[in-house]
Parts: C-alpha cells; structure tokens; sequence
C-alpha cells in the first residue's frame, strides 16, 4: 500500500464519492487519497476528459476507477447489461490487477465485473460476458477476439480508460486500439494515463481526448527518491557471480532480477535456486498460471527472486521488493526508471543495482541521461 498521501489534508470523505466506496476504501486501509486521486477524483467525477500522466504505483487505479464506479452506481442497474466502462490495459498481469482493486473498491455497489485477456481459455470470459457486465477490462488482443465473435458489444460504452498507454504503443497495441476505439459510441469520457508523454502518446491524446484536464504526479526522475541507486561494472561473464554473491552481502530479502531475454531469466533462476535462493522465472514464454504461481510465491516470500523481463514485469504489484537487480541494463532508458520503481514503494527505502558490462556503457549513459544524475558506482571488493 502508499503510504504517500496527498500532503494538502484532502480526505476521501471530501471527494464526494458514494458511502459505500468510501466504506471499502476504509476497510482496505486507505486512510487518505494519493496525490494523484486528489488531482483527478473530482475532474472523472465531473465528466471530463483526463490525461493522466502517472506510473503504477502512485495508485492510479483508484484515480479512475472510484470516480467511474461512483458514476455507474448513480446511474444504477441497467436493463440490457452491456459494458458501460472500459478499461484497456497492455498486459494480462495488469488487467487482472485492476479487475481486482475494482472488485473491492466497487463491493456492494451491485455492479458486475469482469476482466479479458489473452493466453487463458475464452470459454470462462464469454460466459461471464454473456451474464452481463458493467466494468470490463481488458487486453486489446482477447478483446477484438469477442467482438470479433459477437460475444460483447461496446455499444453502451460511457467511460473508456487506456491505461499505460505508452506501454501500449511500445507494444505495438495502436492497430488494435485504432480498432476497438471505432466500437464505441463517440459520445462518451475518455480517459487516458501514460507513465510519459512522447510525441506518439500526445498523437494518441489529440485523437481521443476531446478537451481533456492534464494531471501529473511525480515525473519519473522524482519517484525513484525512495531507491538508492548503483551500478558495478562487471565483465559479462562475471555477473551470475556476482548476482550471486550480491543477494547475501546485501541481503537481498525479496528481489526482482531484470534481465532482456527470457531464456536468460530461466538460467538464472535455476542458478539462483541452487545456490540456495529460491527463484522463479517470469516472462511471456511461461503460461500465465506458471506466471499467476510465481507471482503468488513471491509475494508471500516463498520465494526470494522473481527473474523477469521488462514486459512481463509491467503491474507487477509487491509492495515490499528490497532490491531490483538489473542483470542487464534495458535499451529504452525509460524501462529503467520503470524496473527501479519496482521497489522503495509503500513508503520503503529500497535498492536498485545495475551490473553493466562494457558492452552496455552506451545504455548507462543514456539512463543517466534521462534520469539527470550519475548513478554511484560501487564494486565488488567494497560489497
Ligand atoms: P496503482 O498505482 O493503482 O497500481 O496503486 C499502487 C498501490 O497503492 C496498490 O497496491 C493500491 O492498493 C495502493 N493504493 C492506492 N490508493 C491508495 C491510498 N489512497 N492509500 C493507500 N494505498 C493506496
């Protein structure tokens, strides 16, 4: 959970959302609203367009999903029960995550939702469909998939969301976006939340949003504040030793080790786990229950590591990751900044070092760039 509330006092209780929202919020444990929900609470709540510019983790979920089930419990149960919010997310890991904070956020509101996704049968989503559903989430692909096979219809579509947008492009989603978009009625709010604002994110911002409210929290180089940062250069071949050796001389109780390819994440999770830390691979080659597993283990410390790559690490949510290790530095300085906020969340000071061989000075130089500091850089002998 933050523990980083807004710091002007606001309370959810002024925000004028239903009682029974503020109840679940209450039971969750969420004792004021994040920055974020401050900002775009009452601009949802109003019926206008947003651009969010926030990461995950500032609690961007309930920034959009309080405000739009507040909306859909006013307007109450509909006769014909197709979707009237939809939420677009890149990764299953991500829909599912947001499904889940829905379900509690919007409990006893008596709306139904639902989240679809690929790489899991479709049998279980149609159903659920065809029971009828108010807030759906999903992921571009599964979803031109049942409407493709008249299994949904996004005609009652009133609140559209497409969260991490710059995630979505980056992994090719504009065709199916472009797609889905057509779908739905052009009467409706949009509402749009991108970790950054590239040229391809505004193109996307200017041909959905009509008229929207910008709010921003943190820019990137001000959330990893929490992580201290380092970097040990190190020979290739000497970083699964060093990775190794690193877990107990800095006691790495709970990690994520970032790596580029995902048959490297499967060989250093089993050189993990032989030498005592046990360690599970993550990433899109695995089925997404072999995923759902890992993430579980990990998140009650069953296990030490998650080896994960970049794409399958989107929505990772742990709150208590001590360490990021980045086994390899990424190309797109940006996933940097995106893997380092892995950890110092929920208020925790957390860690985050990079092993960069000489092959990858070039992407240190672009992430220190980026980011506008020069990381520290540590070596062995010190450790
Ligand atoms: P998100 O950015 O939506 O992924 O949210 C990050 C984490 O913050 C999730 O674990 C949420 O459950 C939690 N969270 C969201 N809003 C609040 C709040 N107002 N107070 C405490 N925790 C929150």
């Amino acid at each position: 959970m933050l523990t980083s509330p807004a710091s002007d006092g606001t309370t959810f209780d002024s925000l004028s959302l239903d009682s029974r929202i503020l109840k679940n919020l209450s039971r969750q444990g969420y004792t004021s609203p994040t920055p974020i929900q401050v900002k775009a609470i009452p601009v949802v709540l109003s019926g206008r367009d947003v651009m969010g510019l926030a990461q995950t983790g500032t609690g961007k979920t309930a920034a959009f999903s309080l405000p739009i089930l507040d909306r859909l419990a006013q307007a109450g149960r509909q006769t014909v029960r197709h979707p009237r919010c939809l939420v677009l997310a890149p990764t299953r890991e991500l829909a599912l995550q947001i499904c889940e904070n829905v379900l509690i956020y919007g409990e006893g509101l008596g709306l139904k939702t639902a989240a679809v996704f690929g790489g899991v049968s479709i049998n279980p989503q149609i159903a659920a469909l065809s029971r009828g559903v108010d807030f759906l989430v999903a992921t571009p692909g599964r979803l031109l998939d049942l409407i493709g096979q008249n299994k949904v219809s996004l005609e009652a579509i009133q609140h559209l969301v497409l969260d991490e947008a710059d995630r979505m492009l980056d992994m090719g989603f504009i065709h199916d976006l472009k797609r889905i978009v057509k779908y739905v009625p052009k009467r409706r709010q949009t509402l749009m939340f991108s970790a950054t604002m590239s040229g391809d994110v505004h193109k996307l911002a200017q041909s959905y949003l009509h008229d929207p409210t910008t709010v921003e929290v943190a820019k990137r180089a001000t959330t990893a504040q929490a992580v201290t940062q380092e970097v040990y250069f190190v020979e290739a071949t000497e970083k699964l030793k060093l990775l190794v050796d690193l877990f107990s001389a800095r006691e790495a109780a709970k990690a994520i080790v970032f790596v580029r390819m995902k048959h490297r994440a499967n060989r250093i999770a089993e050189v993990l786990s032989k030498s005592g830390i046990p360690a599970a691979a993550f990433h899109s080659n695995k089925s997404q229950n072999a995923r759902q597993r890992a993430l579980d283990a990990f998140r009650k410390s069953e296990i030490q590591a998650l080896v994960a790559t970049d794409i399958a690490a989107r929505g990772i949510d742990v709150d208590d990751v001590s360490h990021v290790f980045n086994f390899e530095l990424p190309n797109e300085p940006e996933s940097y900044v995106h893997r380092i906020g892995r950890t110092g969340r929920a208020g925790a000071s957390g860690i985050a070092i990079s092993l960069c061989s000489r092959e990858e000075r070039s992407y240190l130089t672009s992430i220190e760039k980026l980011i506008g500091k020069k990381i520290p850089v540590n070596s062995p002998e010190k450790s």
